[in-house]
């Protein structure tokens, strides 16, 4: 449900316009999580909340955990994944894409354009 609203917290709040992130006073953490296929999940927690071990990735369904270098084993064998199917999967960046061209679109408004 959340998933939209993290992809635009890591791509657009990660750049100079930043204006998503203001008016977030309360603490917050973000933790990277990485499972078997390298995929990075990013989750906002209250700083106060317990780190879970493990969190499930929203892109491949796999364990994800915090060890880049050692994320948790897949819990069964998959079939190794083709190029294609990798890059299919990455189209999803696409939406972070659109999100990044809204932000420079109400850039350019402002600067009266
Ligand atoms: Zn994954």
């Amino acid at each position: 449900m959340a998933g939209g609203n993290a992809i635009r917290g890591t791509r657009v709040g990660a750049g100079p316009i930043g204006e998503v992130e203001r008016g977030e006073s309360a603490p917050r953490r973000r933790i990277p999580f990485w499972c078997a296929n390298g995929h990075e999940t990013r989750v906002v927690l209250a700083s106060e909340a317990e780190v879970p071990e493990f969190w499930d990735c929203p892109r491949c369904g796999l364990p994800a955990g915090q060890d880049e270098a050692a994320p948790p084993p897949a819990p069964r064998i998959e079939p190794y994944k083709t190029h294609l199917a990798y890059v299919r999967e990455r189209r999803t960046d696409a939406d972070g894409d659109a999100l990044l061209q809204e932000a420079l679109d109400r850039l350019r408004v402002r600067r009266g354009g």
